[in-house]
């Protein structure tokens, strides 16, 4: 479980990323972050793991507050999360299941990664992250020999290599085209459900934020504007998340869940 409790951020030269965020995001949920560029997506995402540091509130994962968390520790809690990059990240000249076997490498002793010796053990478990993602016929390939949509799949392997509860995405979709962007999203949405893992990314196509996720967290200027079920995101909700329009009230429906 995540959780936000009146979590701000503030960056050093003073601009608001982040104002009074209250989430709780339970194990195995889907969530679409939206929002205009600049609204706090990506530092939503990144305060998670520590990328980035909050500065203001409590922020909980799976019981520990983050930010008591220093050296070691800090280290432990980030491999049970996994992170994907809109850039995918990978090592272009080297093969895909190298790639993948990279996620090994903080649990391994400095000679074993300098020679790249693997084991068979961790082969195995590197090519069934490649199958789950459907791209297990491209394991001997170069990674700069495949299409930006499958990159994002090898990068999706490589994560679930490090056997991660939780998958944060900063704007996985954003370098794909319109196919291999629904592609990629349906891969996240199979993970979700199969692995129980929770899913937290953010994107700019609505479409497929409605399409895949369950549930969609609108910020606008730091503060979110909307958290709901995917159903029930309506024009007033993008209009309030993308236009700053008037939040739309709950109307007494108790499952409609939007902030005032
Ligand atoms: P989004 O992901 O929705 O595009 P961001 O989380 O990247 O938005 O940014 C939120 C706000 O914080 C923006 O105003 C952005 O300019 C600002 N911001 C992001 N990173 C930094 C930083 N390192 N230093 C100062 N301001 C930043």
């Amino acid at each position: 479980m995540i959780e936000f409790k009146d979590v701000s951020k503030t960056y050093p030269n003073g601009t608001k990323g982040l104002q009074h965020v209250n989430l709780t995001i339970d194990q195995g949920e889907f969530v679409a972050i939206i929002g205009l560029s600049g609204a706090g997506k990506s530092t939503l995402i990144r305060t998670i793991n520590r990328m980035i540091d909050i500065t203001d509130g409590q922020l909980i994962v799976d019981g520990t507050d983050v930010m008591t968390l220093k050296g070691n520790a800090l280290r432990k809690f980030r491999r049970h999360i996994g992170m994907i990059f809109q850039s995918f990240n990978l090592v272009s000249r080297s093969s895909v299941i190298n790639n993948v076997l990279t996620s090994n490498v903080p649990d391994m002793p400095w000679y074993k990664v300098l020679f790249g010796s693997y084991s068979k053990d961790q082969k195995m478990k590197a090519l069934e992250a490649l199958d789950k993602v459907n791209i297990l016929d491209k394991a001997y390939n170069r990674c700069d020999e495949l299409s930006g949509g499958q990159m994002q799949r090898v990068a999706l392997a490589r994560t679930l290599n490090q056997n991660p509860s939780i998958i944060l995405a900063d704007e996985p979709v954003a370098s794909l085209d319109p196919i291999m962007a629904d592609v990629v999203m349906s891969d996240f949405s199979r993970i979700n459900k199969e692995m129980n893992i929770t899913i937290l990314l953010n994107i700019h196509h609505v479409d497929l934020a409605l399409k895949y996720a369950t549930r969609v967290i609108g910020i606008r200027a730091g503060k979110v504007v909307y958290d709901g079920p995917t159903d029930k995101v309506t024009q007033e909700v993008l209009d309030a998340v993308y236009n700053g329009k008037p939040v739309p009230t709950t109307d007494n429906d108790p499952d409609k869940k939007v902030e005032k």
